[in-house]
């Protein structure tokens, strides 16, 4: 069927209809101006607070966050979904190393970017042609949530999360810019946060700004995720038992008791990640990823960051079993970053073995940070 059989509304319904079929939970359509919030973003950018993520304050990324027709030209409009993530198994559990919701089940690029692609090729066949497109999931930490938010589908909170007032904050958003013309829906204006602070306070790292920005580099999100080297000695207590990411912003915020949990499999929780075997962690040999970690956000810090995470989580929850392989990785790691990290686990758990791993590799230890993570670890035995 061509487009002289669609007015506007008709398609921009279909197409709505179709990306509800095919899995987005949230849809709604904004115009192809400019964000409103860039000077926001680059009094962010300029403060540093995006850590070691350069690739946000990248030049020709920038000019393309600043104007969505500097990615496609032809863009006249933008649909921007959202899919719900939220395991079925979320349970608050307290004490077992914990992995955000969103990162328990498959890798979420894959699966959005392969969605919206079957939704381009529906909105092909209403047109009768291919339409000029580009599409993007979590491409920045700003442009994104303004244009859901300029689409209706929710407002900006304070703990920077898109919260939709029926359904909560635990989407995936996605956006397909398209040389079509669709209805836009109304933005979401108001500000349903009000006087709530509960997420500013809950915060453990208090990285939560006033201009509902993150400081990035005390996030413990991004300490877990995207940050590369050590973990500074002060924040690691802070990251408790967060082995990749952080939901605390989210599970307390008063929307989200609204949520409900997801059916869609891509999100469910993998058994093996019920909880996360620690142990299994530290063991993982450079190199070799284990089969049930395949297609899994987890690998995107790689052996380095999840080593690094999961020696953190021992200290802090003074494993007593993971004593034995961190003395393997304090003495014999090829990674000067995880033979510190484990200095300082072994620290936090104390106990005779760990002492003399210490003391022995106090002798044999070269690298000038390592040894200064040996001698900190002291302190605490
Ligand atoms: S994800 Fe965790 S550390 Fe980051 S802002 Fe939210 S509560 Fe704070
Ligand atoms: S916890 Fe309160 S302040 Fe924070 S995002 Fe939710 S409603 Fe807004």
């Amino acid at each position: 069927m061509g487009m002289t059989n669609l007015n506007t509304q008709d398609l921009t319904a279909r197409i709505k209809a179709e990306a509800k079929r095919i899995g987005f939970d949230l849809v709604g359509v904004t115009g192809p101006a400019p964000p409103s919030h860039l000077d926001v973003y680059h009094q962010w950018l300029a403060k540093g607070r995006y850590g070691s993520m350069s690739y946000l304050a990248d030049e020709r990324a920038l000019k393309r966050r600043s104007d969505p027709l500097q990615i496609l030209p032809e863009c006249e409009s933008i649909l921007t979904v959202a899919v719900n993530y939220l395991p079925e198994d979320e349970q608050h559990a307290k004490d077992t190393p914990r992995v955000a919701a969103y990162a328990r089940g498959d890798d979420y690029h894959d699966v959005l970017i392969e969605r919206l692609e079957r939704l381009t090729e529906f909105i092909a066949t209403q047109m009768g042609e291919s339409v000029p497109h580009r599409m993007y999931t979590d491409t920045g930490p700003l442009l994104e949530r303004e244009l859901a938010q300029r689409s209706g589908l929710g407002w900006i909170g304070k703990n920077t999360c898109l919260i939709n007032p029926s359904h909560g904050s635990y989407f995936l958003l996605a956006e397909l810019l398209l040389g079509v013309q669709l209805e836009p829906d109304a933005p979401f204006e108001e500000d349903r946060c009000g006087t709530c602070t509960r997420c500013i306070d809950a915060c453990p790292t208090s990285c939560i700004l006033p201009d509902r920005t993150l400081d990035a580099r005390l996030c413990i999100s991004y300490l877990t995720i995207e940050h590369k080297d050590s973990v500074p000695l002060e924040l690691r207590e802070k990251i408790g038992n967060w082995l990749f990411g952080c939901d605390i912003c989210q599970q307390v915020c008063p929307w989200n008791r609204f949520s409900m949990p997801t059916k869609d499999p891509t999100f469910q929780t993998r058994s093996l990640l019920k909880p996360p075997d620690i142990e299994d962690l530290l063991n993982l040999a450079p190199g070799t990823w284990p089969k049930h970690l395949h297609g899994s956000p987890l690998l995107r810090p790689r052996r380095r960051g999840l080593v690094r995470n999961a020696a953190i989580v021992a200290g802090n929850q003074r494993i007593q079993a993971a004593v034995p392989r961190l003395i393997e990785l304090l003495l014999h790691d090829q990674e000067s970053l995880l033979r510190g990290h484990a200095a300082w686990a072994l620290g936090q758990i104390g106990g005779t073995s760990a002492l003399m791993a210490l003391r022995e590799a106090k002798e044999t230890e070269t690298d000038p940070i390592v040894l200064a993570e040996i001698e900190a670890a002291f302190i605490f035995l």
